[in-house]
């Protein structure tokens, strides 16, 4: 699936990236609706990237955020089976502040 596709379905995702390339080749990302740039350093084999701050040059780190699955009758607030979907979100330590670990909730139809 297409991450813009991705993020479309999965309004929940705290982290969507965007890419951009400049003249010489380089690669940047971005984390939609964050000002900071991140220079994409390498990428492996299985599309694992690597970044760098493009402000302060720092190794970008990730953090997991949890999103709680409702997939409870809507009507019971916070009602579901207490499972989550765990999300890496990068970040710059020196730039940015660390991602809050407690996600947006991912609510799923429920039907009787
Ligand atoms: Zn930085």
């Amino acid at each position: 699936m297409l991450k813009a596709d991705c993020a479309k379905k999965n309004q929940w995702l705290a982290f969507v990236p965007e890419y951009a390339k400049d003249s010489s080749g380089q690669e940047f990302m971005r984390p939609r609706g964050r000002s900071v740039v991140y220079r994409i350093v390498s990428e492996d084999a299985e599309g694992n990237e690597t970044y760098t701050c493009n402000d302060c040059g720092s190794r970008i780190i990730s953090a997991t955020v949890a999103h709680p699955v409702w997939d409870g009758p809507s009507s019971f607030k916070g009602s579901g089976g207490g499972s989550c979907q765990y999300e890496q979100v990068p970040y710059c330590s020196k730039c940015e502040k660390k991602p809050t670990g407690s996600g947006i909730p991912i609510r799923v139809p429920f039907q009787f």
